[in-house]
């Protein structure tokens, strides 16, 4: 019996690299045995573990990806990118060549019915000021203009720098501080004009429901992928449920 395309597919924080061939593995299986069947494919942020610049697509690895990538929207599946704090300068020609639709963080959309609002989910990191401070400043088209006219290599150890003090930071931090401030996402909700929120980034999967000015709301959490064990959301017209991959 043929499989129906009748369900939408949202993932993020695969957090993909050359040193975790497993996560790509189990990705490449999960985009040609399940995303090829699916109305739509939306990857929010985090894909890699580090994107410097489109010139990455120069490394196999990347190239392998975009090319895996691409299957699934020449099978006709549209695949929706949404850049992540790892992956924000994923650029036009990385889209050409894994044939993806760029969005903006956060983005609306119609999901069977419901207003549904997509992010990465680190802007509503509130409550992390030094976090927020960074993620201004990098943002900057200043800042980013600069920084991609630098050689590859410095610009991946300037990552890999900027990945060590976050890491460093981190540590440091209490918990709920990493976490999304509830009146952020309350903000959201609101501005937005959504029944739900589908984000990433904290790796911490969860359904939440909130009560917004009365509204009934949810809001999904996606879970990272860092190895073979993935997990993933599976959205059609009854509801949105958490799958295992
Ligand atoms: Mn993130």
């Amino acid at each position: 019996m043929p499989q129906v395309a009748s369900a939408t597919l949202f993932l993020s924080d695969l957090h993909l690299t050359p040193e975790r061939p497993g996560a790509a593995e189990s990705f490449r299986r999960f985009l040609d045995q399940k995303a090829i069947h699916a109305e739509a494919l939306y990857l929010l942020g985090d894909l890699f573990e580090a994107w410097v610049g489109d010139d990455d697509l120069a490394h196999p690895f990347h190239a392998e990806i975009a090319s895996d990538l691409k299957r699934v929207s020449q099978s006709g599946v549209p695949v929706y990118f949404l850049p992540g704090n790892r992956d924000f300068l994923v650029g036009s020609d990385l889209a050409r060549a894994a044939g993806l639709t760029l969005l903006e963080d956060p983005t609306r959309i119609d999901l069977y019915g419901s207003a549904t609002l997509l992010a990465h989910g680190d802007a509503w990191c509130s409550d992390d000021a030094h976090y927020q401070a960074l993620r201004a400043q990098i943002r900057e088209p200043a800042w980013r203009a600069e920084f991609l006219d630098k050689p590859r290599a410095e610009r991946r150890a300037i990552a890999a720098a900027l990945r060590e003090r976050s890491e460093l930071a981190k540590a440091g931090k209490r918990p709920e501080i990493m976490d999304v401030n509830p009146e952020a996402i309350a903000e959201a909700f609101r501005r937005h004009g959504v029944g739900r929120i589908i984000h990433g980034h904290t790796h911490r999967p969860a359904h939440h429901n909130h009560s917004i000015d009365g509204h009934p709301c949810e809001r999904w959490v996606l879970p990272d992928w860092y190895d073979l064990v993935g997990g993933y959301l599976v959205c059609d017209a009854t509801g949105c449920r958490a799958a295992v991959w």
